[in-house]
């Protein structure tokens, strides 16, 4: 066994705490005020090469492995959580589109999104569809050499600032995950019509609504074979799981560093806050519920790097980080008094932006299918 990260891996770590402090932290509160979309900061990690992780080489990316690319997510988050869905989606994308496109979807769109040019989202949850996703009924007709897309896709982080969006559909409606394709779906044509989403947090992530009528797609664009998308596309997700739950504790982590350095500079009853123990105490079980956590994410990077099953632990990662980080955050608020409840301090920000991904990309409740799927077997699924 040996725990240690790459000198390497140390060294780029150190380089992205350095900018996620001095560049994204300052600004992170900026673009939720004005929800924008943050391109500025989008175009500085390109610039760092952190927008091309997971994109081979041949296509502009660093081909980094999966436990690098989830220590830059948790440092990113660190400075602004909504930034590191850059690392996020395009980790995930550049995945599917790495394994599964066409060449020609590959040269097109692959090394636009290394180098910032192009943002790619992902498209799977539609208003009556989301955990039970092999519902959705967004149809795709081949027609000559060219699909025909029709549909409603809902909740889509970075939608309003994208280019594309890997677009889930049905191309058999009669069956459900094995009727399933993707395709890669440009969305400046014809028929594709976008709406926002007044969200709680995460304001920077532009989450929308995208309509689909009749939009032609070229047949090129199918990601993985026709009816496979659900299954080989999906299996990418057992990877953005993990990179979320070390955005959520790297959120967490800065929260409570932050938390340390004012509970020993405010003070109550003549003494420091930091010296009552109904105060550090707290902090200290996160501190130690975090460490805990952030080594489950890591080993399960690194079986996923050693080509070694990895489904169940990525869903434990994503139900317990989510949800602790959100926890040790809301307490974090409470000990900085009325102080945290107000926009000086960013902990009401981080945690409205982290409940976000208790839910996106998979519920709890969905995780602990999965983990019952692996552990019980199949036929004690509930469906
Ligand atoms: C911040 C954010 C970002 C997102 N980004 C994207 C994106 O980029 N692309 C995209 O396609 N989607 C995205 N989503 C959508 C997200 O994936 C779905 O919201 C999620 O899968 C849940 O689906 P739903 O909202 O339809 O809830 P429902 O499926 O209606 O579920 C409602 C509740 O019931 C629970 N539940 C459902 N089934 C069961 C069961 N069998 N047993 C027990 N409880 C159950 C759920 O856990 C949930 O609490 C995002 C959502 C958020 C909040």
């Amino acid at each position: 066994m040996d725990f240690r990260f790459s000198d390497v891996q140390e060294s780029m770590a150190k380089v992205v705490r350095n900018f996620a402090n001095k560049v994204l932290l300052p600004k992170y509160g900026y673009w939720d005020e004005k929800e924008e979309f943050p391109y500025e900061q989008w175009a500085k990690m390109a610039e760092l090469d952190l927008l091309g992780l997971r994109i081979s080489e041949q296509y502009g990316g660093q081909e980094a492995d999966c436990v690098t690319a989830g220590l830059i997510a948790e440092e990113l988050a660190r400075g602004d959580f909504n930034c590191s869905y850059g690392v996020l989606m395009n980790c995930l994308v550049g995945d599917i589109l790495d394994r599964f496109a066409t060449e020609l979807v590959k040269t097109n769109w692959l090394t636009k999104m290394a180098t910032g040019e192009k943002i790619v989202c992902i498209a799977l949850t539609e208003p009556h569809a989301g955990c039970d996703a092999a519902a959705i009924s967004t149809r795709a007709i081949k027609k000559g050499n060219n699909y025909v897309l029709n549909g409603e896709k809902s909740a889509i982080s970075l939608l309003r600032a994208a280019n594309a969006a890997v677009v889930f559909t049905k191309t058999d409606p009669t069956a459900r995950a094995k009727g399933i394709s993707a395709f890669l779906v440009p969305l400046d044509q014809p028929g594709i019509t976008i709406q926002s989403y007044p969200d709680m947090g995460s304001k920077a992530i532009v989450r929308g609504s995208l309509f689909l009528d009749d939009v032609v797609v070229p047949a090129e664009n199918l990601i993985g074979d026709e009816g496979g998308g659900f299954i080989q596309v999906m299996q990418a997700f057992d990877y953005s799981r993990v990179i979320i739950a070390l955005m959520c504790l790297g959120a967490a982590q800065k929260t409570i560093e932050e938390t340390i350095e004012y509970v020993k500079q405010r003070n109550v009853f003549g003494q420091p806050l930091a010296k009552f123990e109904g105060i550090s105490f707290p902090l200290m079980e996160w501190l130690t519920r975090l460490e805990a956590a952030r080594w489950l994410c890591y080993r399960t990077l690194w079986l996923r790097d050693e080509g070694l099953p990895h489904t169940k632990e990525a869903a434990m990662c994503k139900w317990l980080c989510p949800e602790i980080s959100v926890t040790a955050i809301h307490d974090c608020l409470l000990i900085h008094g009325h102080y945290g409840y107000t926009r000086e301090f960013p902990v009401e920000q981080r945690m409205r932006d982290v409940i976000g991904l208790q839910i996106g990309d998979g519920t709890a409740q969905v995780q602990k299918i999965i983990i019952s799927r692996e552990v019980f077997g199949r036929e004690y699924l509930p469906y």
